[in-house]
């Protein structure tokens, strides 16, 4: 039993009311137009004013705002949870830092993280932030980023291309990993601000996805974009020994939770579809209803087991412990076993699963960018095998 305080219930609750009201439509019309919904779509305003659905809880924003030192990531997760349970995409969309939150987490100073998160204090405009590390040359294997950072006195300017980064097109601000020095592998990675509107910063190309429309994925170039020395996120002394890796292995290690958590609640409406068509449309008795039944049982069985893993790696993290090895377990467990669910529920609605009324088969587009995102599980497991066997970081 998963013990939850009262505002988080509260929150959740508020969810459920924007998720019927705004979140599913929203994220329906995004699937049908293949467009991410406007920066200026008053569902994003409502949560700017709504504290509880600003993307802050994931991983940033104890230093700023009302609830300054108070980070509550299981909260937050909880949240997000109940909101990709109505879409995923428009889910990722909402307002607030993003996965540049728990970038900014894992290196910023204070006085960056103040600097940069403080814009979400501001509840009269949507904003958004964003965080890049996949290249065209650098997906999985994050070691072969090439985007090029070099000093000119006190600036710094970045040369490279960035692809597949989240909101990165309306954010305000995306923390960008370069290299110092590319033959350095990882502890050549530093993470720098930028800021748009900067000289030689340009949006490429959004995306056309299979699924997961609700939010916008954007490819951009950095010709030549200057940034002051103070952009260089935790400043030069904190990229000594390996650091630079950590922070970006770090990121990770809230953002893989924070998948599970999607996935968790994208499960939970598969399986709330297939439990609608078993109850309406099933024979009342028999061995068909009884084996649907105990498919559907066994989804609630493992979305369980995903939600308490994303919740303890989560807190380990609350806890300022490490949790490497918890965030890829979940992430590893969860994201081919919600694709499986989704099978299952499409597999129980039989004719009405393929329908696009039903949702059914929008989840199954949805769902499959969990196992890619934040590294595939075949990467999970690479990242297990050398936290619990320390194998060489080559293979
Ligand atoms: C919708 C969407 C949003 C995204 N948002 C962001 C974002 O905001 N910021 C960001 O930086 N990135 C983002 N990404 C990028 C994402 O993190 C990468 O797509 C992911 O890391 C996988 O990289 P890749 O697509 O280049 O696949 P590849 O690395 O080319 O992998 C291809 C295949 O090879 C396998 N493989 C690779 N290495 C190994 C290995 N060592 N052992 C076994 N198998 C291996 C993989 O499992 C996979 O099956 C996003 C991607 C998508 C699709």
């Amino acid at each position: 039993m998963i013990e939850i305080d009262l505002r988080t219930r509260e929150l959740i609750e508020e969810v459920r009311e924007l998720g019927q009201k705004y979140i599913r439509p929203i994220g329906l019309e995004a699937d049908r137009t293949v467009t991410p919904p406007p920066v200026d779509h008053e569902f994003y305003l409502i949560c700017m004013r709504q504290d509880g659905l600003v993307q802050r809880q994931i991983g940033a924003g104890d230093e700023v705002g009302p609830t300054a030192l108070d980070w509550k990531p299981v909260r937050g997760f909880l949240v997000l949870e109940e909101a990709a349970y109505w879409d995923r995409g428009v889910a990722l969309s909402l307002p607030g830092p993003g996965l540049g939150g728990p970038a900014l987490r894992s290196t910023a100073t204070p006085e960056q993280r103040q600097k940069w998160l403080s814009i979400f204090t501001d509840h009269s405009v949507a904003r958004w932030g964003a965080m890049a590390m996949t290249e065209p040359g650098a997906g999985s294997d994050v070691a072969r980023i090439a985007t090029r950072a070099r000093k000119d006195g006190d600036e710094w300017i970045l040369t490279g291309q960035k692809m597949f980064c989240s909101n990165s097109a309306r954010a305000d601000w995306i923390v960008v990993w370069a290299t110092v020095d590319a033959s350095l592998g990882r502890s050549g990675h530093r993470a720098f601000m930028i800021e748009r509107g900067m000289p030689g910063f340009e949006i490429l190309k959004v995306e056309h996805k299979m699924g997961s429309r609700g939010y916008e994925t954007a490819s951009f170039v950095l010709d030549d974009v200057r940034v002051p020395g103070d952009y260089l996120l935790g400043g030069e002394s904190f990229y000594e020994s390996k650091k630079g890796f950590k922070a970006s292995m770090a990121t990770f290690n809230m953002t893989r939770p924070l998948h599970t958590a999607h996935g968790v609640g994208m499960g939970r409406a598969a399986h709330d579809f297939a439990l609608e068509i078993v109850r309406n449309d099933y024979p009342a008795q028999g061995r068909r209803r009884q084996r649907a039944l105990e498919r559907l049982a066994r989804i609630r069985r493992g979305l369980h087991t995903s939600r308490l893993m994303y919740l303890n790696a989560v807190w380990l993290a609350k806890k300022g412990q490490s949790n490497a090895l918890e965030a890829s377990y979940a992430k590893m467990y969860c994201a081919p076993f919600i694709l499986e669910a989704v099978i299952a529920a499409l597999d129980i609605a039989g004719e009405a699963g393929i329908r696009n009324d039903r949702m059914l088969e929008k989840l199954y587009r949805d769902v499959k960018i969990l196992d890619i995102g934040e590294g595939t599980q075949q990467v999970q497991r690479v990242v297990v095998a050398r936290q619990l066997f320390d194998f060489p970081r080559d293979i």
